[in-house]
């Protein structure tokens, strides 16, 4: 995984300093002042990062609506509606809207309706049946995220293993530092008061595992009624925010729903809506294709180069002065 904002690249090569000192006798001081000139100088650099993580939403924002996955799964969820809960067929589909504009998800609608089914199974039937194979690998997109100093998270409102799948099929897997996701805004961990605590929500896809939360029980303690945490609610994001550690005025959040982005920048966040050409309320830049990103942000790229040439200029003067 590659390092955040450069630091351990900085450790090393003052690990390597340190050694060669040992070698070096009467020119200490001088070798010393040299190296704190070299430190001060690469702290200015990774501290002055205009953005410290990129908030990522996955459906529709990662790869394109025009791939089918959504009008897949909308239909999926009407299926569920008619063949799980015993829905009358007319009104489905105009429900599965309302609902969806109302509560952010169809699901959290439904829940908030008093319809009793099993989260898991809902998904497994939801997503579990979408056909991701077509879905392809994109290399592109790779790179670029990959090339991005920033720690990068997933924030959507989807399930685990639907995330672990779109991820795998794009060929993304290794590219985030972590995941929020439906179990982590909706398990018992985030009543907790510490964000250390909530902190173990976050799925890591570093360790290949995801973690494992329950996420039966989304039974408001506070208010003893099933809730479901989704976008675009501004406490899902405001939960995010604190279980994430993130800060928000160094975060870009990049999503494809204009109501999300409007509670993104209600929660302090820098936004990007992902889809569109035209702005919309909330959102400070556009971006047709997530693809465009390193032509339409490049300061997310901002210092990556002064960084790079202040360590090859000090790898090379540091070799200068220990043969000298
Ligand atoms: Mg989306």
């Amino acid at each position: 995984m590659p390092c955040i904002n450069g630091t351990p690249r900085v450790f090393f090569l003052l690990k390597a300093f340190h050694e060669q000192l040992f070698l070096l006798g009467g020119s200490h001081s001088i070798v010393i002042t040299y190296l704190e000139t070299k430190v001060v100088l690469m702290e200015s650099i990774t501290n002055g990062t205009k953005y410290e993580c990129l908030l990522f939403d996955m459906d529709d924002t990662l790869y394109p609506l025009s791939s089918g996955i959504n009008l897949a799964c909308r239909k999926n969820i009407q299926d569920y509606m008619r063949e799980h809960l015993n829905i009358e067929e007319s009104l489905v589909p105009r429900m599965c809207l309302d609902l969806y504009k109302e509560y952010g998800t169809t699901m959290a609608g439904l829940k908030a309706l008093g319809y009793n089914f099993d989260d898991d199974e809902f998904h497994d039937y939801v997503h579990g049946r979408l056909p991701y194979e077509i879905l392809k690998p994109d290399p592109v997109l790779k790179n670029l995220l990959l090339s991005m100093p920033q720690r990068k998270l997933i924030f959507t409102n989807a399930d685990k293993a639907h995330v672990e799948r779109v991820l795998n099929r794009l060929g993304l897997e290794d590219c985030f530092h972590g995941v929020i996701c439906f179990e982590t805004l909706n398990s018992p961990a985030r009543f907790n008061d510490e964000g250390d605590e909530n902190q173990a929500a976050i799925s890591s896809l570093d360790q290949k595992e995801l973690e494992v939360v329950d996420s039966n029980l989304t039974v408001n303690k506070t208010t003893g009624f099933s809730k479901i945490l989704c976008k675009p609610a501004l406490e899902a994001i405001e939960t995010t925010i604190r279980i994430a550690k993130i800060n928000p005025q160094k975060t870009i959040f990049f999503d494809d729903s204009a109501r999300n982005i409007a509670a993104g920048k209600e929660a302090g966040l820098n936004t990007v809506i992902v889809g569109s050409s035209e702005l919309v309320p909330g959102a400070d830049h556009t971006l047709e294709s997530i693809h465009n990103i390193k032509e339409a942000l490049p300061e997310i790229w901002e210092g990556e180069e002064e960084k790079d040439l202040m360590l090859t200029a000090t790898a090379v003067e540091l070799e200068t002065v220990v043969q000298a």
